[in-house]
């Protein structure tokens, strides 16, 4: 998931690439041309799996029923009904979302391993539909499909077909690295181990998810046409549960670094097939599909010495680039804010109960727009699950929680981020291998409204411009600004937790909760952090503050609420607290 590198190859690699990608329809025996035109072909399935799997971490096992559904279309319509294959095309687009919105819909809400057993079902359910209905010709298929008109030229001849297929490739391995590089991109790389991260910045996982899916379904379904057309003939053993495996198996051993993955995952997997076809029935006297046992030892051995794919291997040989400093641009639009010194949080009697323990004990307690609270206590007294009542991550057992006159005691994560509560994470949610830019920039998300469409087509550059320039702001504003391509990851904690704290002023929020900010920070790093709090107080944010030093809490807050298994022990200012005997008795020890 690095990104470190814009362009993708080098000079060399890149005139290499040209040179063999034009080198081969030109020049080279048909053996070659009908390889270049398959690998292509998979590379457009494999890329949507690179995308669904490798980057979004939904496992899917359907691809190739999808292309099953793309190439069935046209088949079906071109010959049964003499329609023109770009009207098919559009058709099997449309049929696809439908079928992948269907699936999704039941499967992609819900977490766990609902998508790849539901994608297993699909593709076994379609293979039989296509083997067994007469009109869909059975198992033996149907034939006489036309070939493709293009601007009155007739792609009979394999050589020109190469031209459409590696076009339509390299649009959607443009159309895909502009995507993972845009607003909904940064939540899309976020959805595999961050989820929880990405709706605390509103994002709406489950939607986001179903829009994946049908991106990469669409994909497969583009891959199919082709392949019906290229081949003129269809039956349903290229769409069935093993080429759902194949196809998966590519993007596995591209990986998810770059959508350039894909490409390479589908080379090597034909290429290796082609070889181990021939060599391996002549090496063992017998004949059969051997090469899948080499595949199913290839894949264990890749997943346990090389995760993240065969792709960071290639982007090694390339050069390395430096990002250039990241220009200037006017802010985002700010976000609504409340009036100065009006009610904006009541925690209205919160409790929430894991099984027998009683973690947050009918709580109360109201934060005014403006003031800096802190949430004190000793270890397990309930400060992180308040929290988390209030961000919407843990579900109120009883009780509720009033943001700006309206009740959220019951809403989901990113419906509360969109009414103005940023946050940072006790234990630190940043995307490791993302730099601080990126990073920085989703916690920007609700300020933006680009979709996957115009991020696709680039058509999101205004936006996306003030997007890094307001994060480049927020990084420097809590003193990272050397660090800002750094990958997050490579940070010490300490400044790991500063990264999420710029993250959350990035999205121009109306009620800040920050979760053990000073942890782990060395002093003139403490002072630091206290002036940046200071200096946001003073511009009227209003911040919710868990921390262990107290002399840092002390200093800075308004009003402390102390809190003990649960319960709300006192509740005053910093000079009242410190001198109240019972907080010293059950919080400082009798100190
Ligand atoms: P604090 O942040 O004040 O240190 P927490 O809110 O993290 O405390 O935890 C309060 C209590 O709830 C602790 O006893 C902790 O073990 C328990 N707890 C927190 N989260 C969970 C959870 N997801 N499941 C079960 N118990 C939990
Ligand atoms: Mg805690």
């Amino acid at each position: 998931m690095t990104r470190a590198r814009k362009l993708p190859f080098g000079v060399v690699g890149v005139v290499g690439f040209i040179v063999v990608l034009i080198g081969v329809p030109l020049l080279a025996p048909q053996f070659w041309v009908t390889l270049g035109n398959y690998v292509g072909l998979y590379s457009i399935a494999a890329l949507g799996l690179v995308l669904l799997t490798g980057v979004a971490g939904q496992t899917s096992f359907g691809q190739a029923a999808f292309v099953g559904i793309g190439a069935y279309t046209t088949a079906i319509l071109s010959t049964q009904y003499a329609m023109s294959p770009w009207v098919n095309l559009a058709v099997g687009l449309v049929l696809t979302i439908a079928l992948a919105l269907f699936l999704g819909f039941i499967t992609l809400r819900m977490r766990g391993h609902y998508l790849p057993l539901a994608t297993i079902a699909w593709g076994i359910s379609l293979y039989f539909l296509f083997g067994n209905l007469e009109f869909m010709g059975g198992h033996t298929g149907i034939t006489s499909i036309p070939a493709l008109n293009l601007f009155g030229l007739e792609l009979r001849n394999e050589r020109y077909f190469y031209f459409l297929i590696w076009g339509i490739a390299l649009a959607a391995l443009w159309a895909t690295d502009n995507l993972l590089d845009s607003r909904p991109g940064r939540a899309i790389r976020a959805l595999k181990s961050r989820l929880e991260m990405a709706e605390a910045f509103g994002v709406d996982a489950a939607r986001l998810k179903i829009i994946v899916f049908v991106y990469s379904a669409l994909l497969a379904c583009i891959s199919g046409w082709l392949y019906a057309h290229l081949q003129r003939f269809v039956n349903p053993t290229p769409f069935g549960i093993n080429q759902g495996i194949e196809y998966l198996f590519m993007a596995v051993v591209g990986g998810a670094g770059s959508v350039w993955g894909a490409v390479v995952g589908a080379t090597l997997i034909t290429l290796a097939k082609e070889v181990l076809q021939d060599v391996l029935p002549a090496l063992l006297g017998k004949s059969g599909n051997f090469e899948i046992i080499v595949f199913g030892v290839l894949m264990v051995l890749l997943l346990q010495f090389a995760r993240d794919g065969l792709w960071p291997w290639f982007a090694h040989l390339l050069p390395l680039q430096t990002p250039p400093p990241v220009p200037e641009a006017p802010p985002l639009p700010p976000r609504a804010r409340p009036p100065l010194d009006g009610p904006l949080l009541d925690v209205r009697a919160a409790r929430k109960q894991f099984g027998g323990l009683v973690a947050v004990n009918d709580l109360s307690f109201s934060i005014r727009s403006g003031e800096i609270v802190g949430l004190i206590g000793p270890n397990g007294a309930g400060k992180s699950t308040m929290f988390n009542l209030i961000s919407g991550a843990l579900q109120l057992t009883a009780g509720d929680v009033v943001f700006r006159g309206e009740s959220i005691g019951s809403h989901r994560p990113f419906q509360i981020a969109r009414r103005g509560i940023g946050r940072t994470f006790q234990h630190v949610k940043l995307l490791p291998q993302m730099s601080v830019l990126d990073n920085v920039a989703l916690g920007a998300y609700l300020r933006g409204s680009t979709d996957v469409a115009r991020a696709a087509f680039r058509l999101d550059r205004a936006e996306e411009a003030r997007t890094k320039a307001e994060a480049a702001r927020a990084i420097a504003r809590v003193g990272l600004a050397a660090q800002v391509h750094a990958a997050a990851g490579s940070l010490p904690l300490g400044k790991q937790r500063i990264v999420e704290i710029a993250r959350a002023l990035a999205s121009d929020p109306a009620l800040l909760l920050l979760d053990e900010p000073a942890a782990g920070l060395r002093y003139l790093e403490k002072e630091e952090l206290a002036r940046l709090l200071r200096q946001l107080k003073a511009e009227g944010m209003t911040v919710l503050l868990v921390e262990h030093d107290m002399d840092f809490v002390m200093e800075l807050t308004d009003r402390l609420v102390v809190m003990d298994f649960g319960e709300k022990l006192a509740e005053g200012l910093p000079s009242e607290i410190q001198k109240n005997p019972v907080v010293l008795e059950a919080y400082l020890g009798g100190v």
